[in-house]
């Protein structure tokens, strides 16, 4: 059994606090980032005289443009207070935000002041190296050998996975610019261009060693679509599973690549990418002869928070190489569930056996009995992020930091060569010790150009701090995860809700892969899907910023829809169960419902969730009463009252 060796963590030491209990600290470590910048700059060239002198600062155009700076912040200041959203706070269950880790938000602050641009080395000589051991930091995580991969931060997931598809797209060309070079032709001999289409990504980076041996890369990635734009109509599909977060709408936009070259891979009843017809519609494809450009898989979908069996697309993979001698890029969007691989390694980095696992979370009280978490085929799709090509991930939901914090992971960073806008070979002069060339002029290998290092030093503190883990990580996600469980769990078994002679129920619509747990209300003896829906949205419109009412709502949360359109019959399912009848799914074709990412570290006592729940079950009682309420005095005689 594992012993952890890591020094203690305190979860609550970690963040503010949802009463500001951690003022104290947090303004003292405030005031030290502040006064140390202050210093900085006054004792640079101490002989320098002061340019700006107190005769001056006693000036009145000088003092009303300090009150004017003054009175704009204070105006700020109050319209943040007005209308921000209170991630911090437990009575906040709605999309992936929470408390921020105080560590980057100082470290934030604190680098913020120095304005480095990550853009460049010479612009961020030390943050640009804290951007590298980040992106390290998470390629670890994912099981990636740190020798051979790379990491970097981007704005979000978006940028993410438009960078994951970027070098999926120039790679797919690159045999066939092969094919165009008469002196380079001779690497694909005999190969058709359907054989050239379908070549793994590891033949293809392979290739591309050889044409560097002979002095030929950049004239052939020239020839790529990287040079010459996608000429020869279709490079392929992309399977995205019908969840998909609408990033990859933009992304094939964006990319030249067109949306109608994504088949969307319908999903199964917990809202998973669904293996059999993943897999059928796969071998469909490439009996058709369409080449695959790309598969993707989510790791914690945006609505629902489900967990893809990316362990089923690997095998898939393996399967069509070797069957069809087709192969694809495999790309993971863990945006909102990348950091979750943290759960599963211990203080060695090694992914941790289930039950060995189990064990663990028992013994330190992680995952307490009762709670079923993780399911054994989440699991496996966790371990098995380590084979795909790229993962998307965003520090900024689950890595509790602060935003614009994504990050894109490559598997094998010679990939970055067929985006670079260096001389090609980024990665030449390779530390071997830590496996990477930290002096990389990032600008130059990435979809962004100028960017705040403020972001690669918060990103880098809260690592430092919190190890990616199970006794780092693991121990603050864990509590989400357990809370939502328990959320889920009394949402499965609660009583109706009574208002007046009217009755309302409330249930979860599945129990979750994760920690978000999507749920609905419904009017007893009312079986119009309708009416469900309009009850949920009139719900989410007063327990959210829809109100009016922000800082003074004792609930908020998020919501959706769930439609045919999207979903395909996978809906139905929670429906049905709710007591509608076919001929209502079929009517309206859609489910609208609450969706809380259930990610707040507080509510962990079992004392401290009972008495939130029963004060949740209030809350809800008053909005019922709020709503049916408003439909009287409209008098409407269901509520359909608009
Ligand atoms: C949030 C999310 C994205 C987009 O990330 P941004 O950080 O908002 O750009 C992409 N994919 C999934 C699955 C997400 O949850």
């Amino acid at each position: 059994m594992n012993t952890p060796n890591a020094s203690p963590l305190n979860v609550d030491a970690l963040f503010i606090g949802p009463k500001s209990e951690n003022r104290v600290f947090f303004k003292e470590m405030m005031e030290y980032a502040v006064s140390e910048h202050l210093h900085w700059r006054a004792d640079f060239h101490p002989e320098d005289p002061a340019l700006v002198t107190p005769v001056e600062q006693h000036a009145g155009d000088f003092r009303q443009t300090l009150y004017r700076t003054e009175g704009i912040l204070r105006q700020l200041s109050s319209k943040l207070k007005n209308t921000s959203v209170p991630w911090f706070s437990p009575r906040y269950l709605g999309h992936m935000n929470a408390d921020t880790l105080m560590v980057s938000n100082l470290a934030y602050v604190m680098t913020m002041m120095y304005n480095p641009n990550n853009c460049a080395h010479e612009a961020s000589p030390t943050t640009t190296e804290l951007e590298v051991e980040a992106g390290l930091d998470l390629c670890r995580m994912f099981g990636y050998d740190p020798k051979r991969s790379w990491g970097h931060i981007t704005s979000g997931g978006t940028v993410a996975n438009y960078e994951g598809m970027w070098v999926a797209r120039n790679l797919k060309t690159i045999p066939l610019a092969i094919a165009q070079h008469e002196k380079a032709r001779d690497l694909v001999a005999g190969k058709s261009e359907k054989e050239l289409l379908n070549l793994s990504p590891s033949a293809v980076l392979d290739l591309t060693d050889e044409l560097k041996k002979r002095g030929l890369f950049e004239e052939v990635r020239a020839l790529s679509c990287r040079g010459v734009g996608i000429k020869q109509g279709s490079l392929g599909k992309i399977l995205v599973p019908q969840s998909k977060h609408y990033s990859w709408m933009k992304a094939m936009d964006v990319l030249g690549i067109g949306q109608e070259h994504i088949v969307p891979l319908p999903v199964d009843e917990n809202y998973r990418t669904d293996v059999a017809k993943m897999r059928e519609i796969t071998f469909r494809l490439i009996k058709e002869g369409h080449p695959i450009l790309a598969m993707v898989s989510v790791v914690g979908t945006t609505e629902e928070g489900s967990i893809d069996h990316v362990d089923e697309v690997i095998k898939l993979r393996a399967e069509c190489e070797r069957k069809y001698g087709a192969s694809f890029y495999v790309h993971v969007d863990a945006a909102y569930g990348g950091y979750v691989r943290a759960m599963f390694l211990d203080e060695d980095n090694r992914f941790m056996d289930y039950d060995a696992l189990l064990a663990r979370y028992r013994a330190e009280d992680i995952i307490p009995a009762g709670v079923t978490w993780p399911k054994h085929d989440v699991y496996e799709g966790f371990k098995a992020m380590a084979e795909a090509d790229s993962i998307t991930v965003d520090p900024h939901k689950v890595g509790y930091i602060q935003y614009a914090a994504g990050a894109v992971c490559m598997k094998d960073k010679r990939i970055v060569d067929l985006i670079s806008y260096h001389a090609a070979y980024v990665f030449e002069e390779v530390d071997e010790a830590e496996g990477a060339d930290t002096k990389v002029v990032l600008g130059s290998s990435i979809m962004e150009g100028s960017k705040a290092g403020a972001t690669a030093a918060a990103v880098w503190a809260a690592h430092r701090l919190v190890p990616l883990n199970i006794g780092g990580y693991g121990k603050v996600i864990g509590r989400g995860i357990v809370t939502a469980d328990w959320f889920a769990q009394r949402l499965a078994s609660a009583k109706p809700l009574t208002v007046g002679r009217r009755r309302f129920e409330v249930r979860p619509i599945m129990h979750p892969d994760f920690h978000m747990v999507n749920f609905t209300f419904k009017e007893i003896g009312n079986d119009s899907l309708e009416d469900h829906n309009r009850l949920n949205k009139k719900m989410y419109e007063i327990c959210s910023y829809a109100s009016g009412r922000t800082y003074t709502n004792d609930f908020l949360t998020s919501s959706t829809s769930l439609s045919v359109e999207e979903y395909g019959d996978t809906p139905w399912h929670y429906v049905a169960s709710r007591g509608f009848s076919r001929a209502e799914w079929d009517k309206v074709e859609s489910v609208y419902i609450l969706r809380a990412a259930v990610m707040t570290h507080f509510l962990r006592k079992a004392e401290d969730f009972d008495a939130y729940w029963e004060q949740l079950r209030e809350v809800f009682a008053a909005k019922l009463a709020h709503i049916v309420d408003m439909e009287d005095k409209t008098g409407a005689d269901t509520l359909i009252a608009a």
